[in-house]
């Protein structure tokens, strides 16, 4: 067991939707909770992270920091996607280990399994198949960052682990059309359609692909918990253990959302892998479990995004 009251805890990437919802669960925990801005300090940048780790010596970091998106953007900008994250989980790991950080908690992607992994995807289907080629910029970065936190566990005994997050969403997600993932998409084209009076909206794909959705504020839970309970190589999934396909989802969504209008696929749209479900028996094994139902997540971010983001138009 990893005692987290009363100890130093860096959230790496604090401002993104994992983050933050990290930085939220923390408040229960009595531990310091420690943040550092992108303007101070650039997680790429290996010499000032290592500089930051040893003034400000955390016993236990959240490697929530990356950059991220869906399909559109992993397509269009795979320089950014693979050399940002393999700069930043090199500078943060490496860092955390020269500075003799206690634990440090890796957030992997679901995407770093084969695009044709069995379903539901166990952690030991990593690196066992070719991967989908929309994403694979970010997938080998992640798996990199697993096989970092790996190589520090077998070489230098770091209590280092890695946790494999299903498709997440929640408050903070990005909701700009050219980047975000399909639930803030969807939110965003249903709200707008809605506001517009808009026969229809339209959705990416065939709608047939399933993917499994899991909140932020569950998996922040399931970090905080790991990050007491678990010590070991292997990454573990972090899911519901529940899919359902796209064109469901954009019904949920458009339920949610009050938008009564059309559901048009634009088949020109990538559809990207099939099915991504995790197996999720090794996070129940170690006693934890998802409580967030789908559509009670969605309704909450719902309400989130109009307060918060659905004035911003996509950059
Ligand atoms: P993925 O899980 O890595 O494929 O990432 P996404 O969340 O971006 O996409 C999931 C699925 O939703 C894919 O099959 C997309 O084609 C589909 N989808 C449908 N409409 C949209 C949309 O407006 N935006 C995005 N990003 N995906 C959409």
């Amino acid at each position: 067991m990893f005692q987290i009251a009363g100890r130093r805890v860096w959230v790496a990437g604090h401002r993104g939707m994992v983050g933050s919802a990290i930085v939220r669960r923390l408040e229960r925990e009595g531990c310091e909770v420690l943040t550092v801005s992108r303007g101070e300090v650039d997680l790429r940048d290996a010499q000032a992270v290592a500089a930051w780790i040893a003034a400000n010596r955390p016993n236990l970091v959240f490697l929530a920091a990356a950059t991220v998106g869906g399909i559109l953007a992993n397509d269009t900008r795979p320089a950014e996607f693979l050399y940002d994250n393999l700069a930043i989980e090199t500078a943060i790991i490496h860092g955390a280990h020269r500075a003799g950080v206690e634990k440090l908690v890796f957030l992997g992607s679901s995407c770093i399994y084969p695009k044709f992994a069995e379903q539901p995807i166990r952690e030991s289907a990593l690196m066992t198949g070719a991967l989908e080629p929309t994403n694979q910029w970010y997938a080998i970065a992640k798996i990199a960052g697993v096989m970092l936190c790996q190589a520090y566990r077998a070489q230098y005994g770091a209590d280092f682990i890695s946790v494999m997050p299903t498709n997440l969403y929640g408050p903070h997600d990005n909701f700009d059309l050219a980047a975000s993932h399909v639930i803030p998409a969807l939110m965003r084209k249903a709200h707008e359609a809605k506001v517009a009076g808009a026969p229809a909206m339209g959705v990416w794909g065939t709608g047939a692909p399933r993917r499994e959705f899991l909140h932020v504020d569950d998996l922040a839970d399931a970090c905080v918990h790991l990050a007491r309970v678990y010590s070991g190589p292997d990454p573990i999934n972090a899911g519901t253990g529940v899919d359902l396909p796209i064109k469901d989802l954009a019904q949920l969504i458009c339920k949610v959302v009050g938008f009564q209008g059309r559901l048009e696929f634009d088949t020109s749209k990538p559809d990207g892998t099939p099915r991504k479900l995790l197996d999720v028996s090794a996070l129940q094994s170690l006693g934890w479990t998802a409580r967030i139902d789908l559509e009670d997540g969605l309704r909450t971010t719902y309400d989130w995004f109009v307060q918060n983001g659905a004035g911003r138009r996509a950059a």
